[in-house]
């Protein structure tokens, strides 16, 4: 049988549109790191939110990946020993969790609407998503009865005045106090549809998932998951946040830049001219030479990744912009 301590690595994109440039980076450096040190890889389909995630899109995620020469062992279409890999079919094991949650912590029915959530008192985080100012955690039994009557209400978990902190593999010591950078969030939507924050947590345990390899922008979630892992009893993987693709003007690459979709960089690359940009871009070579993913995996280091914000060249935005 196989040991649950062993390296395991995996992807786990939302199949919401085409990848584009920066999910295969992502994805890239994923199994790079986990193949590197002969690291098991699963693919996970996060399609909690069956209206914006399309089977569609999973199909072509997986068909790039293996056009890339990405394999793995476990996960997507495949199946294997930790299934389902798809969250759309998880609902019973996170309604297991959440039932957990509620033996250890606090979680209270929330009302509020978006409208009510951003008010113009609602405090900013760093990262754009609002301070919960704890209106709902306020409302006495009767009250929240009353409200029930006329809509359904979200689930949030009442988080201590405390700091998590943790070692990020490639960027160092982070710790978020909970109270006052996170506030009390959401485990499920009032649609129902169970939050990220708590279906990784359970999904990266229950798949023996031993490293997260996922760009910066997730960085402040991985305190949240980390309580829910505590609070749940379960372990706590490695984690390792990339640096964002950036434009010259320091703008984010979006899914919207079409020019940077798998389905436009596979009319203008061969797989390996493409890895080779990754590389290049994720500084395991001196210039974006063609490389079979393959041959990466024996000197990829963690060292060289950048850890701030990468630009990516004008000649790759404008060769993939040469239709
Ligand atoms: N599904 C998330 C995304 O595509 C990534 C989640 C993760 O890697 O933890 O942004």
């Amino acid at each position: 049988m196989r040991e649950r301590t062993d390296v395991c690595g995996r992807f786990a994109p939302s199949p919401s549109g085409r990848m584009h440039l920066g999910n295969v980076f992502c994805a890239v450096l994923a199994w790079l790191s986990a193949r590197s040190r002969g690291g098991r890889f699963l693919l996970r389909i996060e399609d909690l939110d069956v209206r914006r995630c399309k089977p569609e899109h999973a199909r072509l995620l997986e068909e790039d990946l293996a056009w890339l020469g990405l394999d793995w062992d476990e996960g997507g279409r495949r199946g294997g020993p930790d299934g389902p890999y798809f969250q759309s079919e998880c609902s019973e094991l996170y309604a297991q969790a959440l039932q957990m949650l509620k033996e250890h912590a606090r979680v209270y029915p929330c009302f509020c609407s978006r409208a009510d959530l951003h008010a113009a008192s609602a405090p900013h985080l760093s990262d754009g998503a609002v301070l919960y100012g704890g209106r709902c955690a306020r409302l006495s039994p009767a009250e929240a009865d009353a409200l029930r009557r006329r809509r359904a209400p979200a689930l949030r978990i009442a988080v201590p005045e405390e700091s998590v902190s943790f070692t990020d593999g490639h960027l160092g010591h982070f710790s978020q106090n909970l109270a006052r950078e996170c506030g009390d969030f959401i485990l499920r939507r009032s649609d129902g549809i169970y939050a990220y924050q708590l279906a990784v947590a359970v999904d990266d345990a229950r798949m023996g998932v031993t490293q997260v390899v996922r760009g910066q922008d997730l960085l402040s979630s991985t305190p949240r998951q980390i309580f829910l892992q505590r609070l749940l009893g379960l372990p706590t993987p490695e984690y390792y946040h990339l640096p964002l693709l950036v434009n010259a003007e320091g703008v984010r690459l979006s899914k919207r830049e079409k020019s940077l979709d798998m389905g436009a960089l596979r009319a203008r690359f061969t797989p390996a001219e493409l890895t080779g940009w990754l590389a290049f871009l994720a500084g395991q070579q001196p210039a974006p030479e063609p490389v079979p993913l393959r041959s990466l995996a024996a000197c990829f280091s963690w060292e060289k990744v950048p850890r701030r914000d990468i630009t990516v060249p004008a000649r790759l935005l404008n060769e993939a912009r040469a239709e």
